[in-house]
């Protein structure tokens, strides 16, 4: 279909991650344009666009800027503008591709944002396992300083701007933002209780901005053209576009940058291509593993925006990762493949999480193996409602969406599973300790 590409424009052009190429598409045009206005101007146009966090939380993106105290509150501490690279939701593969196809425009998107938000030094807190991208990163940033682009006295403007990048060693509760700044400062990656929020108090106890790169990336488009531009896109509460990393059983697995507001049947039978042959839809997961599962009636009758997903399916948009599973899927060992990652990724602070996350994989691995009774999933249940909402950060209840929702919505697949063993099937495995499994 053919809609704006405000994020992956330039994606298939022939070396795309330089500055050449990406200056020859336009890229840094909006910088100095950006430059020559007030902070508070540049605010006000990403609040007037209606731009939300592309990370997960879904938070309006010019609000989060405003929140940072001006000079009369901060006295001399400086502002920092993180931008969150973490990526590492299972089935979300988006930002990476921001970063390894055109990374300059993201660059771009971090400038524009310093100066709205009076920082001069800023950092990329990428995972890990992106060694490779970081290495293309680092190539960006050097190229756009010996162009004038980075630095101090940026183009001439009198404005200064240092982008350093930032290594994590690989942990998913980095990408939490309080954690993100921990890792970040030297200390372990463990997320804190907020308030104080880290625009008032982030790094180095100084007012810090986090932004996602897909929604730096979406920031020069919107100077360039325009709040009324952008907000003209979408839905009027979920305006511009948005990339889903689409996975699973379909015929196109892939980035696709599509406007909110589109049908998620044309997602996934026009851009994804429908499903394998002869199969047909079981479940989706539609924004990262974390979010609440959704029935093949409910796919059918949303669209992809934060709104419908949640009044029609109580799910959530999330990072936008599509994962689509068929017929062919057990959703017994869907879920414990989920719950074995979040038992082997708590920071451990909190008992809830910590504990409840790896007996939640344990009592999975009993109905995966044909040891669970009917009691097992009241216990299992009730475990799931007693982590939601009561740590310190959204990771406990990033767990048990999961399995409240496919206890929810799939139950009978999973009585049907304890019926068919408690009937003579031979059992799985032998049951471990959660800790055994985890570490499996
Ligand atoms: Fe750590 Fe889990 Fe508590 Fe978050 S909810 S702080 S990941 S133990």
């Amino acid at each position: 279909m053919d809609f704006p590409r405000i994020l992956s424009g330039n994606w298939d052009k022939p070396n795309s991650h330089t500055l050449a190429v990406a200056r020859s598409c336009g890229t840094y045009s909006r910088v100095e344009m950006a430059l020559k206005k007030a902070p508070s101007e540049l605010i006000q146009i990403v609040k007037d666009s209606g731009l939300r966090g592309r990370g997960g939380a879904g938070f309006p993106t010019g609000m989060k800027w405003s929140f940072v105290p001006g000079p009369e509150k901060r006295g001399n501490k400086p502002v920092y503008l993180l931008c969150n690279a973490d990526e590492s939701e299972p089935g979300t593969f988006k930002d990476r591709y921001c970063m390894w196809k055109d990374p300059h425009l993201m660059i771009e998107g971090m400038i524009i944002a310093a100066h709205a938000i009076g920082c001069k030094v800023g950092y990329v807190y990428i995972r890990g396992e992106f060694r490779y991208i970081y290495d293309r990163l680092w190539e960006a940033v050097h190229e756009a300083r010996a162009a004038g682009l980075l630095g101090e006295n940026i183009l001439g403007t009198g404005v200064d701007f240092q982008l350093h990048i930032h290594l994590g060693a690989g942990a998913y509760i980095c990408g939490e933002e309080t954690a993100l700044i921990s890792s970040l400062e030297g200390e372990k990656g463990q997320p804190k209780l907020k308030p104080p929020f880290p625009a008032v108090e982030g790094a180095w106890h100084c007012p810090t901005i986090v932004n996602n790169v897909e929604t730096l990336a979406a920031v020069p488009w919107i100077i360039q053209n325009g709040a009324a531009a952008y907000k003209a896109l979408g839905t009027e509460k979920s305006p511009g576009t948005k990339l889903f990393s689409c996975s699973g059983h379909i015929r196109k697995p892939g980035v696709y940058e599509i406007p909110l507001g589109y049908p998620m049947k044309d997602l996934l039978e026009i851009e994804c291509g429908g499903l394998l042959p002869g199969r047909k839809l079981k479940a989706v997961i539609p924004g990262g593993s974390s979010v609440p599962v959704m029935t093949p009636e409910e796919v059918y009758k949303c669209t992809m925006d934060y709104e419908s997903i949640s009044t029609v399916a109580g799910s959530y948009l999330g990072s936008g990762g599509f994962i689509v599973m068929d017929d062919t899927t057990d959703l017994v060992d869907a879920l414990t493949n989920l719950l074995r990652f979040y038992a082997h990724e708590s920071c451990g602070q909190c008992t809830p999480c910590r504990e409840g996350c790896g007996w939640m994989y344990h009592i999975l691995c009993r109905v995966r193996d044909n040891c669970a009774t009917a009691e097992d999933l009241v216990t299992l249940k009730d475990l799931a409602d007693n982590i939601h909402s009561k740590t310190i950060c959204f990771f406990g209840a990033s767990a048990a969406m999961p399995v409240q929702s496919f206890l929810l919505k799939f139950k009978g697949e999973f009585l049907a599973r304890i019926e068919a063993a408690s009937k003579g099937i031979p059992a799985g495995s032998s049951v471990t300790s959660p800790e055994q499994r985890v570490g499996a």
